[in-house]
């Protein structure tokens, strides 16, 4: 049987890259209890956050295209617009709702002044006036995360499968940007299943879901935060150091093994690890 999954072969290190998520305060600090040491990072929040959490009702999202190998190919989504309303309770600046990042515009002004990049944020929409005032209005921001996504492409076993299975004629995984044809564009059959149980001569490709996923380093454009919602270490720090949360960093391994010696200098330069 055939399989796609996350490529775990080759040079790979942790603590450059951090997926973030959020938590309402009365979890955190539950977690933050046990010691997880680099791999799970709990960032507290500052004190001084609005006492209310943002929900939204409704997103506005492009899809980006832009794969130098197949102009069809989705590389990133970009945030456009958000529209929320406020309830009571939880803690600002920095909070996870979902799938965004609400932060005070104090905070993005920090991240600005310390150089990192990728900043770039919305205002949001606010449906309503309640449980804010003019000041929150003005300052909250959304996080829009625009750098490209960097996960390391997928890959077929084995070796030499990574083609339709019907036609031959197109590649499953595209290795420059990872995008999987889960049907055929050429001969439109069904390539790509999520099933366990597929019978052994079955030709269709099981692709393996629930793998931890690894980033390949050579894709980094530089960004401090990445689609869809990836940060740096140096990102991290800085969260650290300012207290900027509350939110939870989990590491991500990255694959070095494709990197230019100027690539690898840079990540070395971003994260201060010896690389
Ligand atoms: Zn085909
Ligand atoms: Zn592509």
């Amino acid at each position: 049987m055939h399989v796609c999954s996350t490529d775990t072969s080759g040079e790979i290190v942790d603590g450059l890259f951090y997926w973030v998520l959020g938590h309402p305060d009365d979890m955190f600090e539950d977690y933050q209890e046990e010691d997880y040491g680099e791999k799970i990072i709990f960032v507290p929040s500052d004190p001084d956050g609005y006492p209310a959490r943002p929900i939204v009702e409704k997103r506005d999202r492009k899809d980006i295209f832009g794969c130098p190998a197949d102009k069809t190919h989705r590389t990133r989504q970009l945030l456009q617009g958000i529209s929320i309303v406020v309830e009571a309770g939880g803690t600002l600046p920095v909070f996870w709702n979902t799938e965004n990042f609400f932060v005070m515009n104090d905070a993005i002004e920090t991240m600005k002044k310390a150089g990192l990049r990728g900043t770039d944020c919305i205002r949001p929409k606010f449906e309503t006036e309640v449980y804010t005032d003019q000041e929150m209005r003005d300052d909250l921001r959304v996080m829009t995360f625009p750098g490209g996504d960097i996960l390391r492409p997928y890959r077929v076993t084995p070796p030499g499968a990574d083609n339709c299975p019907f036609c031959g004629r197109v590649p499953i995984v595209c290795q420059t940007c990872g995008h999987i044809n889960r049907s055929c564009p050429k001969c439109n059959k069904q390539i790509i299943t999520v099933k366990k149980d597929l019978p052994t001569d079955s030709p269709l490709v099981r692709i393996r879901v629930d793998d931890n996923s690894v980033l390949d380093g050579s894709r980094w454009d530089g960004s401090d935060f990445l689609n869809p919602s990836l940060i740096t270490r140096r990102a991290l720090k800085l969260f650290q150091q300012e207290n900027i949360g509350p939110c939870t960093a989990l590491n991500c391994a990255t694959y070095l093994g494709s990197c230019t010696p100027e690539q690898r200098d840079k990540l070395g330069e971003m994260s201060g690890l010896p690389l």
